[in-house]
């Protein structure tokens, strides 16, 4: 999968690209990141991205030009899924991610200041993606959300693909409670069907806690499960 993204703080990329899953995947060439400065698309000498709001107000706006530019550019010859950044967009969830882990390639805009002039979304955006109902100062965090979240469904990435199966939300509910050395902290004992080695006990301790964990922290999941009668469909 092709991933790239524009920001006006590539920067801000340069150690997370090379950490961890993302930095592991990206050297396997599971994955392909490329990052670019919106700067570069600038057409006069300073280099400006951004300009005072029409009408007035506090904060500046980015520019369409650049932005326009840049994204047509970056696109060419791609299959692109263009998404731009934004509070106002829809919430990503782990549905969400997967459909975009299915794309061939994607384009992740991120925006500064007060946003992007409007044109831009009409012209050159496929799909206006929030990392919740809250606003960050610009959309370089969500990209990394989304990169991070989309590559765990990239194959090869998470070497058990079973623990993502398992991870909250991929069936709905959340994951079940997990344990490792020591046996005992401060009186608290690993649960004991961990240690019987019974593997079919264990998978039915762990089906239970999970379902007992989504009641307890997330019930809204439930509720939204049993609507859908997916539950069992998906485990
Ligand atoms: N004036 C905008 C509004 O209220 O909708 C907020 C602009 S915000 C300060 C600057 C940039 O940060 C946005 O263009 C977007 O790219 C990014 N951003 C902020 N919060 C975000 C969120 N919850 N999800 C995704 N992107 C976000």
């Amino acid at each position: 999968m092709w991933i790239g993204v524009i920001t006006i703080f590539p920067q801000l990329f340069d150690i997370f690209l090379r950490t961890a899953l993302v930095g592991k995947a990206i050297k396997k060439g599971l994955m392909r990141v490329e990052v670019y400065d919106l700067r570069k698309f600038a057409d006069d000498k300073h280099k400006t991205v951004d300009d005072y709001p029409y009408g007035g107000g506090a904060g500046m706006v980015m520019k369409a030009p650049p932005w326009i530019k840049a994204v047509r550019s970056v696109s060419e010859g791609k299959n692109v899924h263009r998404v731009l950044l934004s509070p106002q967009g829809k919430v990503l969830d782990d549905c969400l991610v997967q459909q975009l882990a299915k794309k061939e390639a994607l384009l992740l805009m991120c925006g500064r200041y007060e946003g992007i002039d409007e044109r831009v979304s009409m012209l050159v955006v496929d799909e206006e993606i929030s990392i919740g109902n809250y606003v960050l100062s610009g959309g370089e965090l969500p990209a990394m959300v989304v990169i991070e979240a989309v590559s765990r469904y990239i194959p090869g990435v998470v070497k058990r693909v079973e623990s993502v199966k398992n991870d909250s939300f991929s069936k709905g509910i959340l994951d079940y409670p997990h344990y490792t050395r020591p046996r005992v902290v401060e009186g608290i004992s690993v649960p004991p069907v961990l240690l019987s080695g019974d593997h079919a006990a264990i998978e039915q301790w762990r089906k239970k806690k999970a379902i007992e964990n989504t009641l307890q922290k997330r019930p809204d999941l439930l509720t939204k499960e049993e609507e859908n009668g997916s539950i069992n469909k998906r485990s």
